[in-house]
């Protein structure tokens, strides 16, 4: 197992790397071809491959993960196991939970015991919010009854029963420059209009709901500082519980940025792909309680918890398909360089997968 994650450790698959993102892909379909799977892949000029694998094309459960990752390995140092952790980026997001999920299909088929019951799909740009992905993850998650995403268990060894969803824009305000000694009142300030907007943008922020609205990147004006800022731009973010909440900030935040409070400004709002929320039903208990309880019997204790952070789980869940995510292999410190995976759960986690991708089957089984 460990030579196969350092297999994948060392393909540079940053998100933007689409032939490197293939190499990953094409190993994975080699993969999952052996194990008697379909496979097909998707790409276009603008993406990588998108892979969809299944023994049974109306397979009820459906596996998810991805093939990119979000640091590029450029200036990384080589990989590291110190105290029982391997230290590398996208060594838990998600290359082990990739590695988890071939090993758990390789153990049941070995034992005779691979459900003909299973899809996958592996996003190719997910740490973009999946844009070309969606369609795939959408359309297998209609057909599926129940999914599991292979993302890493957080650090304290917990699943995962929620996300957040989010959205993006870049806010633009086109005014006009001016120098601002000589001739002040012939400027238009994209900066004050923007100022503006950041207070009111920021009002939506309702912590006790869960919902936050923040403008984490702004600028106007030239460096010098000299002349009334002619134009400037806000990247805006937010995030929430429910689809009901995401629809109706993005509601506000289009009304606060359609009309401008300094007069002669020209706003323009653009809207970028991000993710629906993961969403807890109450048919979800199902699936939680047979992971908690298959871990019981190996001799874990194991919770579900809710997260902030999102993750294509949210358009399985958008799709009605109850899912608990956070199935692949203890890591943390995500998207830094001192991102970690420790070795012990690779195999833990592997076993946990096998037992309920069996015991979910009988469960979907007995209930019809
Ligand atoms: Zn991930």
């Amino acid at each position: 197992m460990i030579e196969f994650l350092k297999e994948l450790l060392v393909v540079n698959s940053y998100t933007y790397n689409w032939g490197e993102i293939n190499k990953v892909a094409d190993r994975l379909s080699e993969e999952f071809k052996g194990l008697g799977f379909a496979v097909l892949k998707h790409t276009s000029e603008k993406s990588a491959t998108c892979l969809e694998a299944f023994n049974n094309k109306d397979g009820e459960i459906l596996l998810i993960g991805h093939t990119d990752m979000a640091q590029s390995l450029t200036g990384a140092e080589s990989y590291d196991s110190i105290n029982g952790r391997i230290v590398y980026p996208g060594v838990s997001d998600m290359k082990g939970g990739l590695v988890t999920l071939v090993y758990s299909l390789r153990v049941l088929r070995k034992l005779g015991l691979l459900p003909e019951n299973l899809k996958i799909v592996l996003s190719c740009d997910e740490e973009q919010a999946s844009p070309f992905s969606k369609e795939y993850l959408i359309s297998n998650a209609l057909s599926a009854k129940i999914c599991l995403s292979l993302e890493p268990a957080r650090a304290n060894g917990a699943i995962v029963m929620a996300r957040k969803g989010g959205v993006y824009f870049t806010l633009s305000a086109e005014g006009r420059s001016a120098h601002s000694g000589v001739e002040p009142e012939k400027g238009i300030s994209a900066a004050e209009e923007l100022a503006h907007k950041v207070i009111e943008l920021h009002k939506l922020t309702k912590l006790d709901q869960g919902i936050t609205v923040n403008v984490g990147y702004l600028t106007a004006g030239s460096t010098l500082g000299n002349a009334v800022a002619g134009s400037g731009c806000a990247k805006i973010d937010a995030k929430f519980w429910t689809s009901e909440q995401g629809k109706e900030v993005v509601e506000r935040i289009k009304e606060i940025c359609r009309k401008p409070v300094v007069p002669g400004v020209r706003l323009t709002l653009e809207q970028h792909s991000g993710f629906d929320p993961m969403e807890y039903f109450d048919q979800t208990q199902f699936i939680i309680d047979e992971v908690v309880n298959n871990a019981r019997k190996m001799g874990l204790e194991i919770d579900a918890v809710i997260t902030g952070g999102e993750g294509d789980a949210g358009f399985i869940t958008a799709s009605g398909t109850p899912t608990v995510c956070g199935m692949g292999p203890v890591g943390g410190l995500l998207h830094s360089p001192q991102e970690y995976l420790e070795i012990e759960s690779l195999w833990e986690r592997t076993a946990l997968l096998s037992l309920s991708i069996v015991s979910l089957n009988e469960r979907l089984k007995r209930n019809g």
